[in-house]
């Protein structure tokens, strides 16, 4: 579904370029779920800007359903973007407005009309067990229900792949884990592709088919979870 080919990354940072990605080849298939996993400053929020189209490579490629995007327009990339749904640690939520207001922002943002974008919200808190709570701020939310609303939110525009950024690293193992059954739920339910970048190896093996363990830019090792954390 998504495959990246040879990716460099490099930043030029004061007199010096630094290369956060050095050469990464990946190739997530259609409806899995696929770990990246690596220690600080390894490279996986360069590589998350590569896969959720929000910055181009310096060079190699990036292919969607075997679409070359490095090549495509600006306007392009924004219609694509909105097939990427995106989970973030701090979850990101817009403190002064609703529950609802949150899960629904995509869909205003979209164009959708108003009681169309309150019914789908309301199906989506649904969906993550947060109808009861639709009319309440995000500071009266725990932080696991707060991700569950970042859930929402990132799968208002049915997106083909799911990205989770850190997604469960500011949360404790017990809400972790009811995060991640949500997840691969979804992901069983509506065969949403999903990408979960994290630093923890439990998280990993809780959910992942497949891993990529990226270390100083470049993938270290990749395969089936089992495999790879068979041979350490
Ligand atoms: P991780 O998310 O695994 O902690 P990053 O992708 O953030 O790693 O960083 C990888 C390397 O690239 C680091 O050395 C970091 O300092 C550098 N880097 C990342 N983004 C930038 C940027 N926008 N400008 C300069 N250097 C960057
Ligand atoms: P229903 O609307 O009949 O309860 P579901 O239980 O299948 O339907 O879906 C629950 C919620 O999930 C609805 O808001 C629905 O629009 C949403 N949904 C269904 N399919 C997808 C998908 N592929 N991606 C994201 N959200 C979806």
């Amino acid at each position: 579904m998504i495959e990246l080919k040879n990716i460099h990354k490099s930043y030029a940072s004061r007199d010096k370029v630094v290369e956060a990605l050095a050469g990464v080849s990946l190739d997530i298939a259609q409806g899995e779920i696929f770990g990246i996993i690596g220690r600080s400053g390894a490279g996986k929020s360069t590589l998350i800007r590569m896969l959720n189209l929000l910055e181009r490579p310096t060079s190699g490629s990036v292919l969607l359903h075997g679409q070359d995007i490095t090549k495509i327009s600006e306007a392009a990339l924004r219609t694509l973007r909105h097939k990427i749904g995106m989970v973030f640690q701090h979850f990101n939520l817009l403190t002064s407005r609703t529950v609802l207001q949150n899960v629904a922002f995509p869909l205003r943002l979209a164009g959708m009309d108003k009681q169309a974008r309150t019914e789908r919200a309301l199906a989506l808190l649904e969906l993550v067990g947060l109808q009861d709570h639709a009319y309440k701020y995000p500071r009266q939310l725990s932080g696991g229900q707060q991700q569950r609303v970042g859930i929402a939110r990132a799968l208002a525009n049915e997106p083909e792949l799911l990205l989770c950024d850190e997604a469960t690293s500011a949360l404790d193992p017990e809400t972790t884990q009811s995060i991640l059954n949500l997840v691969l739920d979804i992901n069983r339910r509506f065969g949403i592709t999903v990408v979960l970048i994290t630093h923890s190896m439990d998280v990993i093996r809780s959910v992942c088919d497949r891993v990529a363990i990226i270390d100083n830019g470049r993938i270290a090792e990749s395969g089936e979870v089992v495999e790879v954390f068979l041979h350490p």
